[in-house]
């Protein structure tokens, strides 16, 4: 059957697409055709009625074209750090050489070999410790180290506890379903329900919680959702807080958008970390945050629970004096 759609139309959309085609005549070796995307593999731009030994600029791909093969061609190659895709199938006395832009499939395949060995390595410490804090329990007799090791059990099991929690609340964030439902609410009750739930966090170095948004203050948002968000950065400004420390939480609206902000006079956040406290699993430090049952995932949690809201979530930190945490969303 004979086709209505001109050559015009074909090569505008192969100009389009965000992959490489290239023509090539099998025999003569002529370049016959290049869209748009796989130009820039080639040294000439003209290359018409040319050979394409004269034209082709990477290594790679000529090798792929000049490579006499009875089947069709696949290969993964690197060039300029982005990876490609290569496939050369041959058509009617042609060679044709589709080149795919594969990296963002790397990236997020390597980001989820990260994930998948940053949980497997959060659960391992506790879990080798509540191994080695059960074995002991069963051989010992003195009462007093029994309820030692049952406290340090109960400690990892809370930790994990918590790990697990907060993996549960990202898959939730991260799947189609669980989107953003937005009401009008009062912030300032929000905020007071969250220190009564944070309540007893405060008792071991005296934090002050001060609410300073006004009563009755109406905010647009999905209440459940920016509620995690705001228990994360009271809890962190508990926690990272120093003795007789003070919490403070404020909001301000505009015409366009609503700022909450929730402030600490505690330890600070080193300039260098700044850029890097909203990634998944980042902690300034380690030792300290799992001592004090972080999971690392609390901020990464809070920015997508902001980007949801097609807001913005920054800090702004001192070593040693504290740490102001925004989170910027619009009104309606
Ligand atoms: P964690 O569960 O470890 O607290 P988060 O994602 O909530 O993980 O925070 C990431 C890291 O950022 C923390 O480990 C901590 O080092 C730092 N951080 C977060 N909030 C504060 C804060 N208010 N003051 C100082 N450091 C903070």
């Amino acid at each position: 059957m004979k086709s209505n759609i001109n050559d015009g139309i074909l090569i505008t959309f192969l100009d389009f697409l965000k992959e490489g085609i290239i023509i090539v005549d099998d025999e003569t070796k002529v370049i016959e055709f290049v869209n748009r995307f796989a130009k820039k593999f080639l040294k000439d731009e003209n290359y018409q009625g040319k050979n394409f030994k004269e034209v082709v600029e990477n290594d790679y791909i000529y090798s792929l074209i000049s490579y006499n093969h009875d089947k069709d061609v696949k290969a993964e190659v690197n060039i300029d750090n982005q990876k490609y895709l290569i496939n050369v199938y041959r058509i009617e006395g042609k060679k044709i050489i589709h080149i795919q832009d594969i990296t963002p499939f790397e990236v997020y395949k390597q980001a989820k070999k990260d994930f998948v060995s940053n949980v497997s390595h959060e659960l391992k410490t506790p879990i080798s410790v509540l191994k080695s804090a059960v074995e002991t329990i069963e051989e010992e007799k003195d009462p007093v180290m029994i309820k030692k090791f049952v406290n340090i059990a109960k400690k990892r099991i809370e930790q994990m506890d918590h790990l697990i929690n907060d993996l549960l609340i990202l898959a939730r964030l991260e799947s189609q379903e669980d989107q953003v439902k937005k009401v009008k609410y009062d912030l300032h009750k929000q905020i007071e329900e969250i220190f009564e739930d944070l309540k007893h966090l405060t008792e071991e170095k005296n934090i002050q919680l001060i609410n300073q948004i006004p009563t009755k203050f109406e905010i647009y948002a999905d209440e459940q959702k920016l509620s995690i968000a705001l228990k994360n950065l009271v809890e962190n400004a508990i926690k990272y807080n120093k003795q007789d420390g003070k919490v403070i939480v404020k909001a301000v609206k505009d015409s366009k958008h609503t700022t909450i902000t929730v402030e600490d006079t505690g330890i600070g956040i080193p300039e260098e970390s700044l850029p890097l406290v909203f990634e998944r699993f980042y902690r300034v430090d380690k030792s300290r945050s799992r001592n004090i049952g972080g999971t690392g995932l609390g901020l990464s949690i809070v920015k997508h629970i902001t980007e949801a809201h097609k807001g913005k979530v920054w800090v702004e930190s001192k070593l040693g004096k504290g740490s102001k945490f925004f989170i910027k969303i619009p009104n309606t």
